[in-house]
Formats: C-alpha cells, sequence, structure tokens
C-alpha cells in the first residue's frame, strides 16, 4: 500500500491555515497568496506578487503533489485524461471533458478502491491510499488550467476512488471548490456506489451538492454479484437513504446503470429500475460498459441501448444514453491507470503499444508540461 506524503501540499490549507503559515509577514499576503493559487490558479513559481524568497519557500515545505505520467488527448480533442503519479508513491487519473462554452473536470478521491466491483478496472486493481484535500483540489486547478478560455462549470466525482470511504477530504475538497472556486453545490456531483452512512452524512451537510448512486442492478440477487458493498448496504435501505437525501435536500438523486450485455440490459431489468426511480423522480444515466482488461463481458450494443431507454422512457422514468467519453483514451474509471502498467509492461517485452487510433498519448513527459 503506498505511504501518504508526510508534508502537506499547499493545496491542503484553507486560509486559515495560510493565514497562520504567514504569520509575520504582512497580512495582505495571505490574499496574493490566494488569488494565485485559487482566483488566478496559477503555479506557486508565477504569482509574481509574492516576493521570490518567499514562494521559494513555499515550494520547498508546502510542495504540489501532482506529478504528469500521461497525457492522453481523444481524436478530436474533447476529452483530455491524465496520468498523475502523487508523491508517495500512488497514480491516480484525472479527466476533462469539453462541451460547446465550458468544461466538466471528472476527478479521483482515492488512489484504487476497496469496494472490489468486478466490471471496473480501479476495483479491479484494489485499494491504495486515500487522497488529501489538496490531491483532489489540485486536480481541478490543474485541469483548469488546460481549459484555458472555457469554463470549468461543474465537477465530478466519479474518477477512481469511492467519494463516501474517504468522507472527510472530500468534503474538504467540496468547500473548496466552492468558497475558493466559486462552484455551486448544484454543479457539484457525488458518485457514490451506495454507502448508506456516507449519503445520511451528506445529506446533513451544509451544501446541497448532486448525490449520484451507481446502482447497476436492482435486485439485491443480481447487485450482490456486480456491486459486493451490497451486501452490507442492500437496495432497500440504499432507496430509504436515497428518499431522505431528495426529502432534505430537494436534489433529485440521479442513478448510474452500466449497461452489460445480457447481465442487466433485459426488461425485467428495466422494471425494476422503473420501481425504483420512479418514486424518487429520478434521472438514470445508462453508459454502455467500457471494456476492462479483467472483465470480459462485453457492453450492451447501442441497438438495444437505446431499446433499453425507449423502455424506461415508456415506464416514465427520465433516462438519458451518455455518450462514452474518450473510450480512445481508456477515459472510463482507472483504465488509463490500467493499460498503461500494460503498456509498460508490453514496452519492456518489446512488443509495440499502440497509437494507432489517432490517440495522442504521451508518457512520462517534462514534469511541468500542461502547467502553464
Ligand atoms: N466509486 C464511485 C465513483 C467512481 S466510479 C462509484 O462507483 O460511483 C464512477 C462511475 O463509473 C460509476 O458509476 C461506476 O460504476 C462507473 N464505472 C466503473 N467501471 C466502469 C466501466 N467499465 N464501464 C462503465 N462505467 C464504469
Ligand atoms: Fe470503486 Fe466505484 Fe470502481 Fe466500484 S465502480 S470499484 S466503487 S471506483
Amino acid at each position: 500500500m503506498a505511504a501518504r506524503p508526510t508534508a502537506p501540499t499547499i493545496y491542503d490549507l484553507d486560509r486559515e491555515a495560510i493565514a497562520d503559515y504567514l504569520t509575520g509577514t504582512p497580512s495582505y499576503r495571505v490574499e496574493q497568496l490566494w488569488q494565485g493559487l485559487y482566483t488566478d490558479g496559477v503555479d506557486l513559481a508565477d504569482i509574481t506578487t509574492l516576493p521570490a524568497p518567499l514562494r521559494a519557500e513555499l515550494a520547498e515545505k508546502l510542495p504540489s503533489s501532482l506529478d504528469m505520467s500521461v497525457e492522453s488527448v481523444s481524436e478530436h480533442g474533447d476529452t483530455v485524461k491524465w496520468l498523475w503519479n502523487l508523491r508517495g508513491g500512488a497514480a491516480i487519473e484525472t479527466v476533462l471533458m469539453h462541451y460547446k462554452d465550458r468544461s466538466t473536470v471528472c476527478i479521483s478521491s482515492q488512489a484504487g478502491c476497496a469496494m472490489g466491483c468486478g466490471f471496473c478496472a480501479t476495483g479491479q486493481a484494489g485499494f491504495e491510499r486515500h487522497l488529501t484535500v489538496g490531491e483532489i483540489v489540485e486536480q481541478v486547478i490543474r485541469a483548469r488550467r488546460v481549459a484555458g478560455e472555457r469554463r470549468v462549470s461543474n465537477i465530478v466525482f466519479m474518477g477512481m476512488g469511492e467519494p463516501l470511504a474517504n468522507y472527510d477530504a472530500v468534503w474538504g475538497a467540496v468547500e473548496r471548490l466552492h468558497g475558493a472556486f466559486g462552484i455551486s453545490a448544484r454543479h457539484l456531483t457525488v458518485s457514490t456506489v451506495g454507502l448508506i452512512p456516507g449519503i445520511r452524512q451528506l445529506a446533513d451537510a451544509s451544501l446541497p451538492v448532486n448525490l449520484a448512486v451507481s446502482l447497476h442492478a436492482a435486485n439485491d440477487t443480481l447487485r450482490n454479484e456486480m456491486v459486493p458493498i451490497n451486501k452490507r448496504y442492500p437496495l432497500a435501505d440504499l432507496v430509504d437513504a436515497c428518499h431522505d437525501y431528495f426529502d432534505k435536500k430537494g436534489r433529485r438523486v440521479s442513478f448510474e446503470w452500466a449497461l452489460i450485455d445480457g447481465v442487466n440490459d433485459r426488461a425485467s431489468d428495466a422494471h425494476e429500475l422503473a420501481a425504483i426511480t420512479q418514486p424518487l423522480r429520478a434521472h438514470v444515466n445508462l453508459i454502455p460498459l467500457n471494456p476492462t482488461p479483467g472483465y470480459l463481458t462485453q457492453g450492451t450494443p447501442p441497438e438495444r441501448v437505446r431499446e433499453f431507454a425507449t423502455l424506461l422512457t415508456n415506464l416514465g422514468v427520465n433516462a438519458t444514453v451518455r455518450k462514452n467519453r474518450g473510450t480512445d483514451i481508456d477515459a472510463a474509471c482507472g483504465q488509463l491507470r490500467a493499460n498503461s502498467a500494460a503498456a509498460e509492461a508490453a514496452d519492456r517485452s518489446g512488443k509495440p503499444t499502440g497509437g494507432a487510433d489517432g490517440t495522442v498519448t504521451q508518457i512520462n513527459p517534462p514534469t511541468r508540461r500542461g502547467s502553464a
């Protein structure tokens, strides 16, 4: 298991902690540093309002954490994905998705994941460690620099890891992204496999963020197989917690459903799903399963995805088929890391490592690339 870095990153400090740290310097330095880090979002070295010796000291004592290992850009340039090496040895992923004039960042909350969902590349690799507030926030900062003119309008906790298993750091990051970046709660989405204590804690928290629940199966027998944590937190209790969230926060819960050929794409699955989601007036996001190296079953073919969506709509469910963004760059949870490890292994054995699909993938570029 990778160790946590011993020194905090500069993004681990909230405004108060920065003020404490800077005790003895003029008080306006706090605002200058905060503005540089969050409003301008530039690298510490480029916060020129601060004296160079102070910048150097901060960089040494509170170094940032993300060191780019791989950057992949999808064929049409609408999706960028990074694999970062963290101080302390773990690797995580971040995905930036462009829409017309805005962008969404998909961030990781843990290196690896302990939940063991068999269809998920992150789950297949197991748990390494929790991320700190700073390591979560830094992903958004790095992505925002690349988004350029496009406004980063939405943040989704749908990268590696189970956010509600790392609740305190995730909540610290939510507050920072809300307070320092000005991203409103309704543009922040926490996705969970269904950790009921975490959902209840979130329902009592101060900001009404969006809650997405990765359901994938609407009966306990199938869900126990696909999502092992269902044995501890069975469907009926999970659905209760979702009702409470809706009642307390006034936010409709959304459900994720990765369609797997012959597994959860039958008419009976649609009926069971409708029975759960209709009373909640919930939205269902249908995503054809992305193939992963450790799971042999395939995603539902497009024609039957449409049929499943139509059946749900006819049952009165609000359902959307999500585009499988960035499949060409392994932009599903944990896949860039899995495939990068496979590529490295292939490289060692002298086999070619692909690149014929229009994908631009860079492995081990200079450390600072992308931070401009
Ligand atoms: N642990 C949290 C958040 C990270 S996973 C959760 O499970 O909700 C983000 C989403 O990707 C989840 O809905 C998850 O079920 C989905 N996912 C994982 N592996 C996938 C795959 N191979 N194809 C499609 N979706 C996948
Ligand atoms: Fe963890 Fe989510 Fe992957 Fe399940 S789907 S293993 S909870 S990251």
